[in-house]
């Protein structure tokens, strides 16, 4: 469970009150893997990926982001638990 996950990107879909993530699992990758792989690459996938390093939290994403009010929030199969 991600109940123990704090997150500040209130404008993202699985956001919510209190600085929480709402998503039932999230996928945190470097930036190069997450600009180039598409929205369907996401936490559902994660024991066929390859790990990605990255030196800084700078070089780091989390590829589950969706912005509130988009369309493609079912592209990656990840569910907002309330
Ligand atoms: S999916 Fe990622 S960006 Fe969105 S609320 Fe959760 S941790 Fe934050």
């Amino acid at each position: 469970m991600n109940q123990h996950i704090h997150c500040l990107i209130d404008s993202c879909h699985y956001w919510t009150r209190g600085n929480k993530c709402q998503a039932n699992e999230i996928i945190v990758t470097n930036d190069k893997f997450g600009n180039s792989h598409p929205d369907r690459i996401d936490a559902k996938m994660a024991m066929q990926l390859s790990p990605t390093p990255a030196s800084t939290c700078m070089e780091t994403c989390c590829k589950t982001f969706v912005p509130k009010g988009s369309d493609r929030t079912m592209a990656d199969g990840i569910k907002r638990m309330s």
